[in-house]
């Protein structure tokens, strides 16, 4: 089983914290950039020999695309891979998200969504540069909703400009009040080249022992209210983790199209370039080196709150894994970071905090 990922690198504007390869298009770039999606695809066709179980439309904003356009993606993935008992995502954004949108994607097939809210409160989006109010949330949930979508991911962000424990509830609350079955929660990051980078000294971030705090308070709210940890950053509902996601971390195969968007298929990483005018006309493929390797399968797994397995190590390299990995780790396991059993290695929440550090330490 494989996953499509599709990369819509659209936005009705751009977020000052936003690194994602995307710009605000006219309709015409639109129209071009579905005739290259489609003839992209064609194209990858003959290199996907696997099932596809999971079509991820990413971004970008790809509510903004519209409807009909997601729709001619998948009917041309129907047409031309194998697609069976899909889960199918689009990210969306609640201001381009209107009843007629979700009421044409679900026809096309959609059954999931991906919606960017980041904070439900209002002074805090507004700092994100988010532009839609919290009602529009509210409402473009309502609509997917009545359309039989049911299967809905909330993100919130962590450690966002003057937000406290106490606003950072009020979004939980949010959440949870919402009748959802997945959230995201990544914590802000502030990359360099972007506008938030320039502004750092204008706004008050929260210390990194409190934005440390807000995540396992997170970690504990959702559990407690039925939303299981699973990834780093990733929270579900039992049976509700997003199966195209999993693919990465699981080290499975998976196929990018579009400018930015990466790949891993027949053991070769590869990406196309950050250019949306060269993907229009002549869509340059950037390889990355072998994927799947033993280190990565390791460090993949232990983004997972079920960790990394000897067991499906075994099943998938033919041996056994280094000893030495579970010596390293026991360490961290007296200090609260890891778990250990006979079979596995899983980062406890407290862990995830320093997963870089640890993981980069076990390998
Ligand atoms: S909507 Fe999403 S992809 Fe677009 S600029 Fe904002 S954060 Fe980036």
């Amino acid at each position: 089983m494989i996953g499509i990922y599709i990369h819509i690198p659209f936005c009705k504007s751009k977020c000052p914290y936003c690194d994602f390869y995307s710009f605000k298009p006219d309709e015409t770039q639109k129209d071009s950039y579905l005739k290259a999606v489609l003839r992209c695809l064609e194209e990858q066709k003959a290199q996907v020999k696997d099932t596809v179980d999971t079509v991820y439309f990413g971004g970008g904003t790809p509510s903004f695309f519209g409807g009909e356009r997601i729709k001619a993606v998948l009917d041309c993935i129907k047409e031309n891979y194998n697609l069976v008992a899909p889960e199918i995502t689009v990210e969306c954004n609640p201001s381009s998200a209107s009843d007629e949108f979700f009421k044409v994607i679900a026809e096309a097939g959609v059954n999931r969504i991906s919606m960017g809210m980041q904070s439900a409160v209002d002074s805090e989006r507004k700092i994100l540069g988010r532009l839609s109010k919290r009602e529009e949330t509210e409402k473009a949930i309502a609509f997917a909703k009545s359309h039989g979508i049911d299967n809905i991911s909330l993100d919130i962000m962590l450690g966002v400009p003057n937000q406290t424990i106490e606003s950072l509830d009020e979004s939980i609350d949010f959440l949870l009040s919402s009748d959802i079955k997945h959230i995201s929660a990544y914590m802000l990051k502030i990359e360099e080249g972007t506008p938030f980078y320039k502004m750092q000294s204008s706004f008050t971030l929260p210390d990194e022992d409190t934005v440390c705090e807000m995540y396992l308070h997170t970690v504990k709210r959702l559990s407690e209210n039925g939303f299981m940890q699973y990834e780093i950053s990733n929270f579900a509902k039992e049976g509700f983790e997003s199966r195209h996601n999993l693919h990465y971390w699981r080290t499975e195969e998976y196929l990018g199209i579009g400018p930015s968007a990466h790949s891993f298929l027949n053991g070769k990483r590869f990406y196309f370039e950050r250019d949306f005018n060269s993907f229009l006309t002549k869509p340059t493929i950037i390889y990355d080196g072998e994927g799947g390797s033993e280190e990565e399968f390791i460090m993949l797994s232990l983004r997972l709150s079920e960790g990394f397995s000897k067991e499906k190590f075994k099943k998938r390299f033919g041996k056994d894994p280094n000893e030495e990995i579970f010596k390293r780790a026991e360490v961290f396991e007296k200090n609260g970071l890891i778990n250990i059993t006979e079979d596995r290695i899983s980062l406890t929440p407290e862990g995830f905090l320093l997963s870089n550090t640890i993981i980069g330490n076990l390998l």
